[in-house]
């Protein structure tokens, strides 16, 4: 019998029951529902992107054991964040004037027999250089993916790209991917997120087909392994990735990696793996400055035939300076909202309809480290100073640690540039604050009340 996506993820949730405690079942899962369900993918959609990271993190592994237990077939579990990017919103493509901005058809919706049947490179056709737009925040970066797409393995190997969420790394992969392909029909190209290179790792050592494994990623022209970060601390994994590295790179093949963070900045990876990400060219992305904002505003426009004025391209490419993503979450906000509305699209209802999104932008005063901090601190009657400090007793360690869990939660910061707000500490730090605080929501009922409360304040402020 068939299931469905959504029987699929239901009887996935009823058998993660058992083993998560029930405050932590409601407040991390209770909230998702299934989107789609491909051969070898089940998308799940979760109410933010703070709650992705933190089932990916707690119960990616259990539940992606589950599903393929239920199934009978390796699945992976994609987690979108009900606002993150166009995957969730269902916006008819005539009101966006044509089919850019959504997503392609998805994965493994290709024929069985058109596609090999051990790789199937998932590019995404919609991610090419011609639609990537370079600023002097990713020149580098830009110039080299083209010279790998060019001559892969021959210039930069392994290419290391690294920077924050929404910056274009996977975009510039897959544009390699699509260049080298179209160039050279016959190449052999892999893209995979890390996170499916574990998990199909995993269950491969359970079924006894490692071998299969090794060979369907050993054969390839060109590897892509996104978000190689995942890597951290899972050892086995390191291990055969060391190894798929050397055959490839001794077979000079290319391979390509994307990070959030630079190479050295990964504690939890072996040295000797750190060492190899290193070989070759190592180029960093960065937020892009509003030029750059405002030519990637122009440049979708005229790529999707949307009607966005300058004054409207100025609001919010002024308004949005973290990423790509949130530009484009914020041109997709603001069109829906028109449509819906009926109204035409000017800098007032940009106003209107980003309210909320847009940091410094609304009635009250914005919301950010600051105001959190600040927040947070009155609430426990400590200072922000103690925050930041290097103090260790409880009275500051568990608003320091409230403060870094709601920065999170509300501003969906990277947590290194969590770490940097509370005096340089490490990423890993953040993580255990946030472990805590989470630890004691499920636990103390008093914290919890307290907790609530501040949160509720810090909203309306
Ligand atoms: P990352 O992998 O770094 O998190 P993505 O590659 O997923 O980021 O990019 C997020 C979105 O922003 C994608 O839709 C991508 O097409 C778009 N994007 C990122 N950088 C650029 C750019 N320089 N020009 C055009 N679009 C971009
Ligand atoms: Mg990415």
């Amino acid at each position: 019998m068939e299931l469905t996506a959504s029987e699929l993820w239901s009887r996935i949730l009823d058998s993660a029951k058992g083993g998560v405690p029930e405050q932590s079942f409601a407040t991390w899962l209770a909230g998702t529902d299934a989107l789609s369900l491909t051969d070898s993918e089940l998308h799940v959609e979760a109410p933010s992107q703070f709650h992705v990271e933190w089932i990916e993190d707690k119960y990616g592994p259990s539940l992606t054991d589950a599903a393929s237990q239920i199934v009978g077939r390796p699945l992976t579990l994609r987690f979108h964040a009900r606002t993150d990017g166009p995957l969730p919103i269902d916006i008819p493509s005539v009101e966006l004037g044509g089919e850019g901005w959504r997503d392609p058809a998805p994965e493994g919706a290709e024929s069985e027999e058109t596609a090999d049947p051990d790789i199937s490179s998932h590019l995404n056709e919609r991610y090419t250089f011609k639609r990537f737009v370079v600023g002097n925040n990713n020149e580098l970066a830009a110039a080299a993916c083209e010279a790998v797409a060019d001559k892969p393995a021959r210039m930069y190997n392994p290419l290391f790209l690294y920077g924050g969420v929404g910056l274009g790394k996977t975009h510039l992969m897959h544009a390699i991917g699509n260049k080298a392909l179209a160039d050279n029909g016959a190449s052999r190209i892999a893209y995979i997120p890390c996170e499916q290179f574990v998990n199909e790792l995993v269950y491969a050592i359970r079924t006894g087909t490692t071998q299969a494994f090794r060979r369907k990623y050993r054969q390839v022209d060109v590897l892509f392994v996104d978000d190689i970060h995942f890597l951290e601390g899972k050892e086995r994994t390191q291990e055969e990735f060391f190894h798929t590295f050397n055959a490839l790179y001794d077979a000079k093949k290319q391979i390509v990696l994307a990070s959030d963070r630079p190479p050295k900045e990964l504690p939890g990876i072996e040295a000797r793996l750190v060492s190899r990400f290193e070989w070759g060219l190592v180029a960093d992305l960065k937020p892009p400055d509003y030029e750059t904002r405002v030519a990637i505003l122009r440049k979708k426009a005229a790529d999707d035939g949307l009607i966005l004025d300058d004054e409207v391209m100025d609001f919010i490419a002024r308004s949005c300076t973290a990423s790509v993503r949130e530009l484009e979450g914020a041109v997709l906000k603001l069109l829906a909202y028109s449509s819906l509305t009926h109204r035409e699209v000017t800098v007032d209802l940009a106003r209107t309809a980003l309210k909320g999104m847009i940091q410094g932008e609304g009635d009250g005063p914005r919301l950010d480290v600051d105001a959190i901090k600040q927040a947070v601190a009155e609430a426990w009657d400590v200072t922000v100073k103690d925050l930041t400090s290097k103090r260790r007793t409880k009275d500051v360690m568990i608003p320091r640690q409230t403060a870094m869990y709601l920065i999170r939660d509300l501003l969906d910061l990277p947590l290194a540039k969590i770490g940097d707000a509370f005096g340089g500490r490490d990423h890993s730090t953040v993580i255990n604050s946030i472990s805590r605080v989470e630890e004691a929501l499920e636990t103390d009922a008093e914290f919890r009340e307290r907790f609530g409360n501040l949160r509720h304040a810090v909203l309306r402020r």
